[in-house]
């Protein structure tokens, strides 16, 4: 398999040659065509896999052609570092693309942030907390939000994120596409998979 083979457009090879990416990963190999097909997927797999392209690619595909001016795509992650990372992939693989994306995190003021969201933005990166704290204050619109991807969902449930990611599934739409990638598959795991996705596509490498 080649990138060339998945239903991705110029832009988007383009950006993926420029990273110097010569062949998909596995995990990109069997993530990419189910998330383009709209299925939500549950997919185990370690940091350093490739798994933030194996989502990130696809939903940027998919935010192309998704409705709506308010975000499209929230991608959750546990820590600020881990959501400075994903934003960074996302500017990396949408530089071509005029798709507009924000980091949402704690542990400085929220000013900068604010002011992102109020210029527009297509997809939000964000920790749990400060995506609520956000919301709440008003700066958050979650009517357009199509894809949601929880990312490193065992170490967001470790970290007691559960009842913060509950909050967020509460005011956000509910037809939408779901995403879960996780290292492990513990219980708590597998309980927050069957609350949070629809007949998931299991992909493990
Ligand atoms: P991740 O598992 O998403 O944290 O990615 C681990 C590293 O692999 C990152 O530095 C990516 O830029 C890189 N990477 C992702 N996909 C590919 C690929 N298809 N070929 C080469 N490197 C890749």
């Amino acid at each position: 398999t080649s990138f060339e083979d998945f239903a991705l457009n110029r832009q988007l090879l383009n950006a993926v040659a420029d990273a110097g990416y010569t062949e998909p990963t596995p995990i990109q190999q069997k993530a990419i065509p189910v998330v383009l097909g709209n299925h939500d997927v549950l997919g185990i797999a370690q940091t350093g896999t490739g798994k933030t392209a194996a989502y990130v690619l696809p939903l940027l595909m998919r935010i192309k052609f998704a409705q709506g001016t308010a975000p499209r795509a929230l991608i959750l992650a546990p820590t600020r570092e881990l959501v400075m990372q994903i934003n960074e992939a996302i500017g990396q693989l949408a530089v071509h693309t005029d798709i507009r994306h924000v980091a949402i995190y704690g542990g400085l003021g929220p000013k900068t942030q604010i002011e992102r969201l109020q210029a527009g933005v297509d997809i939000i990166v964000a920790t749990p907390g400060r995506f609520n704290d956000l919301y709440r204050l008003g700066e958050i619109v979650t009517k357009d939000l199509k894809v949601m991807v929880l990312d490193e969902a065992d170490k967001m449930m470790d970290m007691g994120f559960m009842p913060q990611i509950r909050a967020i599934l509460e005011v956000i739409p509910r037809k939408r596409q779901n995403l879960l990638f996780s290292a492990t598959f513990p219980d708590k795991v597998e309980r927050l998979s069957s609350e949070f996705l629809e007949a998931p596509v299991r992909i493990e490498v």
